[in-house]
């Protein structure tokens, strides 16, 4: 683990996120935002980790945009903006809710103190099921509702969901948290008349490399081998593929790599009495002390 490489990844995903926070995207795009974030991102000096996601409303995660994607943001939208910066394949992984409505002000404000309580609690040996619980009390003394099958996930060196998970809900077993090692937290809240879960959407439109083996169309081929060298096994969208192949024909080679297994391609997930989400979400490091934070403000 590079630690150095962590923090950097981490600076620079925290300082990209304050800005989309303090930013006004009322009539703005998903294709501006998600281009915008990306650029703010790589000008910094890091890469994408994946796809920004714009997910809006009972959409919780996994929307990306499509190229040129007309999708507006209206000022009664809740738009969780999901981003990802990564040093060496050494990630950072950090979300902020933003909301013009004040219908949605609370929910937003307790995924955010949910996230607090939980980081104001880790260091190392701490069992993630008492993470779980302290999300889901904070969120349902505020009167709302965790999404109980999304959660935190460790992180590992080019791999975003490295295996182990951090529940948003109390649950049974579950690991301890050690040092050297990379997590985010990540609690979903939705509002009392939600169901409190998430089922997947029709729309997929982020995808990741699942094997490099040949699948013998010439063309197709030479994707794989471009999305390897540029995304590794990271998650990637066909907004990346299209500065390189004509957006028709990328579209083609993708299905066809879809349709042989070397790719993967991920739904969006929704919440499923399609009632509002909010998302807060940070990347940390536990040690003996403490933590570090490495997506905190500066
Ligand atoms: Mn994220
Ligand atoms: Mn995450």
């Amino acid at each position: 683990m590079k630690i150095e490489d962590y923090i950097k990844a981490g600076k620079i995903a925290s300082e990209v996120r304050e800005l989309v926070r303090s930013k006004d995207w009322i009539g703005k795009t998903v294709f501006e935002i998600c281009e915008t974030v990306e650029s703010e991102i790589i000008n910094r000096g890091a890469k994408c980790a994946f796809p920004v996601n714009t997910s809006i409303n009972e959409t919780a995660a996994h929307y990306t945009a499509e190229p040129n994607d007309p999708i507006t943001i209206t000022d009664s939208d809740l738009v969780k903006i999901d981003l990802g910066a990564q040093i060496n394949g050494f990630i950072a992984d950090t979300a902020v809710t933003v909301c013009y409505n004040p219908e949605y002000d609370l929910l937003v404000q307790s995924a955010e103190e949910a996230l607090e309580k939980a980081m104001s609690m880790v260091r190392i040996g701490v069992k993630v099921s008492d993470i779980g619980r302290t999300i889901e009390t904070t969120i349902k003394q505020m009167g709302f509702k965790p999404i109980a099958n999304l959660s935190g996930h460790s992180l590992e060196q080019y791999t975003i969901h490295a295996g182990k998970t951090i529940p948003n809900v109390w649950s049974i077993g579950g690991f301890s948290l050690s040092g050297n090692s990379a997590y985010a937290c990540e609690p979903f809240v939705t509002t009392s008349e939600g169901g409190g879960f998430v089922r997947n959407g029709k729309i997929k439109n982020i995808f990741a490399l699942n094997s490099r083996k040949k699948t013998k169309n010439e063309e197709a081929d030479k994707l794989l081998d471009f999305i390897w060298e540029n995304f590794n096994m990271l998650p990637f969208a066909l907004r990346w593929i299209t500065k390189k192949w004509e957006e028709k024909e990328a579209r083609v080679l993708l299905d066809h790599l879809i349709k042989k297994k070397a790719v993967q391609a991920y739904p969006i997930l929704i919440e499923i009495h399609e009632q509002p989400v909010a998302q807060a979400e940070h990347t940390f490091i536990p040690n003996e002390t403490g933590v570090t934070i490495t997506t905190a403000s500066q």
